[in-house]
């Protein structure tokens, strides 16, 4: 197909800003040298002054100092490294771990990785929006927790969690902190004090910048076990010769990035406004537009059609969008943070989620809109369950009728 792809998938990824591309580039030629060889030669202190800059520029849009920056190889990474770098260098204080229950599978994954080894996890629930319930994540914590690990911004239904209240909670039972921002560092203020935060989980891909790199805040005093054995890199929190072309693409995906969310706000809001208004039986997922959801994220559940299935006559038709998040698709299983708000697993089957970065435009916001609707269109039609719905609701009309009732009273 010549046609040109529209893709609205940027909670999984997103294409590398071009600014990022031209910064990263002279960093794989002319200017090869690795940071921990500026004792040498010119060629390491040209890497470490590039690395040392993207360092400040990390930090400042954390509001900290370039010292409480770790660089990794991704959100994984960093969701690992936050996790049982706290669990392994804390056991001796306790062994229990309190995960939202909305978590990102690598924080999940890392959590079950421990619960095998003894280590005791409660996962936190959320409501039908896909909030903390603080009270009982208070009541959770016991005096053998030893962290607390939510997503700041949820990738599948975008909630932003309200990061300084659990921080407080935290902070007065003396238990470590770690928020996931792989999804709304850059988009929603952060700011690692005034949050009572210990770790920041951050992904560069994810914000325009290249995949296989990424940070971990870790503040002062805030000891992990290392997972990466091998040199004394990044104040000896994780081995490995630094990846400066990455650290440098990461850097500029945060520079450029002020803004951004200003433009993308709109984008969410009429992806939001069009699906509700013009498909009948749709459901938002997730907090309302506004404040308290990501800036990216339009998601939603369409009564009587196949997330599968919408994805791949979209696909067709020349828009890339997403049902759950990219790593539920390949299972059959129910997304589990749609579990977790609490819809029914036919429900979430219907699941879409459309995600806008700095590419997208307004125009490819209303066509992937009208696609929608006459795809989920066509599907009804075919799909057994919708006309199993229309002949209930046809035998429920005539009743009506003939109670004299009129079947406008009782349709939504
Ligand atoms: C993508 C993502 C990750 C993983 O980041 P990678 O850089 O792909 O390893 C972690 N957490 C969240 C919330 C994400 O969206």
């Amino acid at each position: 197909m010549t046609e040109k792809k529209i893709f609205l998938d940027n909670a999984s990824t997103t294409r590398v800003a071009d600014e990022v591309v031209e910064a990263m580039l002279p960093y794989f030629t002319e200017k090869f040298g690795t940071a921990s060889s500026d004792y040498g030669h010119s060629f390491g202190v040209e890497a470490k002054e590039a690395m040392d800059e993207a360092r400040a520029t990390v930090a400042s849009a954390l509001k900290t100092s370039p010292d409480g920056i770790i660089f990794t190889s991704g959100g994984t990474e960093s969701n690992n490294l936050a996790i049982k770098g706290i669990a392994y260098r804390y056991k001796n204080k306790g062994n229990h771990i309190i995960v939202s229950s909305i978590a990102h599978s690598s924080a999940l994954d890392a959590c079950e990785a421990l619960e095998k080894e003894g280590f005791q996890i409660t996962l936190a629930g959320v409501d039908n929006q896909g909030f903390i319930k603080l009270d009982e994540l208070e009541k959770a914590i016991t005096d053998k927790t030893i962290l607390v690990s939510v997503d700041h911004g949820n990738a599948e239904i975008g909630a932003i969690q309200d990061l300084e209240k659990i921080g407080k909670i935290c902070k007065e039972r003396d238990v470590r902190f770690h928020a996931d921002a792989a999804q709304s560092f850059t988009r929603v203020p952060i700011d690692v004090d005034k949050m009572h935060l210990d770790l920041v989980t951050i992904s560069g891909h994810k914000i325009h910048g290249p995949k296989g790199i990424g940070a971990l805040y870790v503040r002062k005093g805030v000891r992990l076990h290392k997972l990466i054995d091998g040199g004394m890199y990044e104040r000896n929190l994780r081995g490995g010769t630094e990846n400066i072309p990455g650290i440098v693409g990461l850097g500029k995906a945060v520079a450029i990035s002020e803004g951004v969310a200003d433009i993308l706000t709109p984008l969410r809001d009429k992806l939001i406004n069009r699906v509700l208004n013009e498909i009948p039986e749709v459901q938002l997922t997730g907090p309302p537009a506004g404040p308290h959801r990501l800036p990216t994220i339009a998601s939603f559940v369409i009564n009587y059609v196949e997330g599968e299935s919408l994805l791949l006559h979209l696909d067709m038709r020349g828009f890339n969008v997403n049902t759950g998040s990219a790593c539920s698709t390949k299972k059959l299983k129910a997304s589990h943070v749609l579990t977790a708000i609490g819809l029914p697993v036919e429900i979430s089957h219907g699941s879409v989620r459309l995600s806008v970065g700095r590419y997208n435009t307004e125009e490819e916001v209303d066509a992937v809109v009208d696609n929608l609707k006459e795809v989920v269109t066509r599907l009804r039609e075919m799909s057994p369950l919708n006309a199993e719905f229309m002949k209930e609701w046809e035998k429920e009309k005539e009743e009506m009728y003939k109670r004299g009732e009129s079947p406008e009273d009782h349709h939504h």
